[in-house]
């Protein structure tokens, strides 16, 4: 697919749909707001952002496993075991389903014993502050209301492959940034989290290993996976409905949150909306992951491994998408907003040159 030049794509950045959001009476003037100019100038002014109802970090030890269960999603759980299909449906399922109800029970009954026997710990952190896109794209996370001190700044990739119009509406060419109101257009916040699930498990795996039982070693491992992304959308959860208190009403059952049906999303560094790794460092600073057992290796993996960060946005038209290939103009214009020489930017963003 051919690219655009990086300008151009910004020109055609995401900006918020009046008609479907935070608007609901008419308002005189706005006619037509979902197109054309009249969109891109009034696109902020109706937004009105959720204050959270603290500003800075909370930090979560020894959280409750049993809570932690209730949001397990099972289906990647058989993936460890190269079972493909969906769960529940999995377990009936004609030619993986006998195996498939074999490991859920196993891993039923090892959840239990790690429950029961606080074989792991789970600890995890948020943060919500103060922020606004910056520099196009760019999210400026502040250290308080005066939004003058920066805290952390979280530099985004633009989707810069050509687009179409569909439907008679140009397809925007989308950076995370676009969700977060631009400085001086709203006080917007944005969060940000890491969680692990991990704390625990180098010592019982050994157990397992030494008792050359490499079976429940896997499966060890696997339910410390499924407890942290479970405790990521606990907590995801609890931000949402209290403690930023965008979506105080919402009441969704676990499937439906394995659903995403919720507003807002928690982008992750290193997938396809965010694939640049590497501000996982300023976010585990800011958050200070290792005051609760959480570092980084060189590589930027997360140990212990069975962890997850990310960020929370919160605007009610925020979705994944995947930036894809980026231009060497966006790469420049990268480095010099994040300082960081292109040489290296090449090594984390290979898959997208
Ligand atoms: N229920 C799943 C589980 O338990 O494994 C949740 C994890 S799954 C990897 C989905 C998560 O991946 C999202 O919550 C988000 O953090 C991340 N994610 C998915 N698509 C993404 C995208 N395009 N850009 C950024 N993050 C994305």
């Amino acid at each position: 697919m051919p690219l655009w030049p990086l300008a151009q794509a910004r020109a055609n950045k995401w900006r918020p749909d009046l008609t479907k959001t935070v608007r609901p009476e008419p308002v005189e003037g706005l006619a037509g707001a979902s197109t054309g100019s009249a969109r891109t100038e009034l696109a902020w002014a109706g937004f009105k952002p959720t204050k959270p109802k603290f500003i800075g970090k909370r930090v979560f030890r020894n959280f409750d496993l049993a809570e932690l269960a209730k949001y397990i999603d099972w289906g990647p759980f058989f993936q460890t075991w190269d079972l493909a299909g969906p769960y529940p449906a999995i377990l009936s399922d004609e030619v993986v389903g006998e195996q498939a109800t074999k490991v859920f029970a196993d891993g039923q009954a090892m959840l239990k014993k790690i429950i029961e026997g606080r074989w792991l710990s789970a600890n995890g952190v948020i943060g919500l502050y103060p922020a606004n896109a910056v520099n196009d794209d760019d999210i400026a996370l502040y250290t308080d209301e005066s939004r003058s001190t920066v805290a952390l700044t979280w530099h985004g990739l633009r989707q810069q492959t050509e687009k179409q119009e569909v439907d008679g509406a140009m397809r925007p060419s989308r950076c995370l940034a676009d969700f977060v109101a631009p400085k001086g257009e709203a006080d917007d916040y944005v969060g940000l989290f890491a969680v692990t699930a991990g704390l625990g498990v180098e010592k019982k795996e050994q157990q397992f290993l030494d008792a050359h039982d490499d079976y429940s070693a896997i499966l060890f491992k696997s339910l410390a996976d499924r407890l942290a992304e479970a405790f990521a959308e606990c907590l995801h959860q609890r931000v949402r409905t209290d403690l930023w208190g965008y979506a105080p009403d919402e009441a969704l059952s676990n499937e439906e949150l394995i659903q995403e049906k919720y507003q807002g999303i928690r982008p992750a560094p290193g997938y396809p909306a965010c694939p640049d790794h590497s501000v996982k460092r300023a976010m585990f600073e800011l958050l200070q992951a290792g005051d609760i057992g959480m570092t980084l290796t060189e590589s930027l993996a997360m140990a212990p491994a069975a962890s997850v960060s990310g960020f929370y946005l919160a605007h009610p038209q925020s979705t994944y998408f995947n930036v894809g290939k980026i231009g060497e103009d966006q790469l420049s214009d990268l480095a010099d907003r994040s300082g960081v020489a292109v040489a290296e930017l090449k090594r984390w963003l290979g898959p997208n040159l």
